[in-house]
C-alpha cells in the first residue's frame, strides 16, 4: 500500500486546554519562564518544548505544522504567513550571493518574479528550463548550483514533473530538490518520491475557503529547525510568521481536505473530458490525451485524483474574457485568481496571475492568449454545470450552437 496522507493527519489527536474537541488556540505573543536559566537554554535552542516568543513558534503553529509534516511525510515542517513567505525563507537559507538556482520556467508567476527580478539583485542568479527535459536541466546545473526548484504540476501549464528523476539529478550534483505542492496535495507526497523540501501555498486547496493567506516548508527537522534560528532562520529573521487564529482555522479546515480533494478531481475530471468531447483543447493530468498523464500515475497515491485544475484555450483573449463575464453572470464560478475554493474560479493567465512572465517567453512556453485556468469548485451535479457551462461557450461562439 502506497503512503496514505489523509490516514496520518486523521492519525494525530489533539485536545483542548479544557478538553475540548479543538486544540486551544495560543492567543499570546510571548511565553513565562519559570526560571531564567531556561529562558537563556532556549535562546540557545536547548529546551525542547518550551516557548520564547510567537514570531519563533507558538503552539497553534507547531499543531499546524505537525500536521502538514504528518501529510507530506517529512520529519517536520513550519509554517508562514503565505506561500510566497515560505519560498523566500527556503531561497535565502539555501542560497548565498554568487549562488545559482535551477528552476522550472513555468512556475507562479510571484516565485518567476523572485527569482527573475529580486534575486539578481543580491547577485543570486536563476536559469529557467523546461521542467520536462531532463538532459537541459542537466545542463543548466553549474557548481555554484544550490537548488532544483520545480512545482509538481506546473503552474499554469500543467506539466508534470519527473519528481523521482529530478530527485537522482539533485542527488548527483548535490543540489536541494525543492518543490511546490500546491496544486496536488494529497495526490502526490514529492518528499516519498525524492525532494527535499516541499513548499505549500496554504491559501489554495489545503485552506480551501479563500479566507487567508498562507504557506508552509516542509523538510528535514535540521532544516526546519535552521529556518526558525534565532541568529540566522530566514523564518525567524525575515519575520513572516503566521497568526495562531489562522493557523487554528486552516486545521479545521485540513481536517477535510481528503473529501475536498476527491471532489475536485471528480468534478474536474469529469468537465475536462466533455470539454475534451466538445472539441475544446483541454488540458488536465487526468486525460490519456496529456503529455504527463501516465507519469503523474505513477507518482500518485490512491484516491485523490488527478486535482482539480485544468485549462482550456478558447482560441483568443476577447473571446476568453466574454465567456468568463458570461460564466460569472450566470454563477458558475468566479473571475478571480487563485484556487483551491468550494466555487470554480476562473482567469485568463497570460493577463493574470502569469503577467509577470513576458509575453515573448509566454509564447514560447506555450501559454496563449486564448487560455482559460479553472480551479473546478466542488459543485454538487458537475453534469448540470456543465450543461450551463456549455450554454455560456455557444452564446459567446466558441461553440457552435447545437439544434435542441
Ligand atoms: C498561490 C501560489 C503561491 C503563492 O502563495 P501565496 O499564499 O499567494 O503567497 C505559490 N505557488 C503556487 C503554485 C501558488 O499557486
Amino acid at each position: 500500500m502506497k503512503y496514505n496522507p489523509a490516514d496520518k493527519i486523521q492519525d494525530l489527536q489533539y485536545f483542548g486546554e479544557f478538553g475540548g474537541v479543538n486544540p486551544s488556540i495560543s492567543d499570546s505573543s510571548t511565553y513565562t519562564f519559570l526560571s531564567a536559566k531556561t529562558m537563556f537554554d532556549t535562546f540557545e535552542g536547548n529546551a525542547e518544548g518550551c516557548y520564547l516568543y510567537s514570531r519563533h513558534s507558538s503552539p497553534s503553529n507547531l499543531y499546524l505544522g505537525e500536521a502538514l509534516a504528518a501529510m507530506e511525510a517529512t520529519e517536520a515542517a513550519t509554517v508562514t504567513a503565505s506561500g510566497m513567505g515560505a519560498i523566500t525563507p527556503v531561497i535565502f537559507q539555501l542560497c548565498n550571493a554568487g549562488d545559482h538556482i535551477v528552476s522550472s520556467r513555468t512556475i507562479y508567476g510571484g516565485t518567476y518574479a523572485f527569482m527573475k527580478n529580486f534575486l539578481p539583485k543580491l547577485d543570486i542568479t536563476t536559469s529557467f528550463v523546461n521542467i520536462t527535459k531532463l538532459e537541459e536541466i542537466e545542463a543548466a546545473i553549474t557548481s555554484k548550483t544550490k537548488i532544483l526548484y520545480c512545482e509538481t504540476l506546473s503552474n499554469p501549464l500543467l506539466e508534470v514533473a519527473n519528481i523521482p528523476a529530478l530527485a537522482e539529478l539533485a542527488k548527483k550534483y548535490n543540489v536541494k530538490l525543492v518543490v511546490d505542492n500546491t496544486f496536488s496535495p494529497l495526490s502526490i507526497t514529492p518528499s516519498i518520491l525524492g525532494a527535499d523540501i516541499v513548499i505549500h501555498s496554504l491559501t489554495k486547496f489545503i485552506n480551501g475557503s479563500s479566507d487567508t493567506v498562507g504557506g508552509v516548508i516542509c523538510g528535514s527537522k535540521d532544516f526546519i529547525n535552521e529556518l526558525r534560528n534565532v541568529n540566522d532562520g530566514a523564518c525567524m529573521l525575515l519575520g513572516s510568521t503566521m497568526d495562531s487564529f489562522r493557523s487554528a482555522s486552516i486545521l479545521k479546515n485540513l481536517r477535510t481536505l481528503h473529501i475536498r480533494m476527491q471532489k475536485h478531481s471528480e468534478n474536474a475530471l469529469y468537465l475536462a473530458e466533455k470539454f475534451q468531447e466538445l472539441g475544446l483543447k483541454t488540458v488536465y493530468p487526468g486525460l490519456t490525451s496529456h503529455r504527463g498523464n501516465s507519469l503523474f500515475a505513477s507518482m500518485m497515491n490512491d484516491e485523490y485524483g488527478f486535482g482539480g485544475m485544468l485549462t482550456i484555450d478558447v482560441g483568443s483573449l476577447e473571446k476568453a474574457n466574454t465567456l468568463m463575464e458570461l460564466m460569472q453572470e450566470r454563477n458558475l464560478g468566479y473571475l478571480a485568481v487563485s484556487l483551491g475554493f468550494y466555487k470554480t474560479l476562473f482567469s485568463a493567465p497570460g493577463t493574470s496571475t502569469s503577467s509577470e512572465i513576458p509575453e515573448e517567453e509566454q509564447q514560447e512556453m506555450g501559454l496563449s492568449d486564448g487560455l482559460i485556468r479553472f480551479s473546478i469548485g466542488l459543485d454538487n451535479h458537475i453534469d448540470r454545470t456543465f450543461l450551463q457551462m456549455k450554454n455560456c461557450m455557444e452564446e459567446v461562439g466558441v461553440l457552435k450552437p447545437t439544434l435542441a
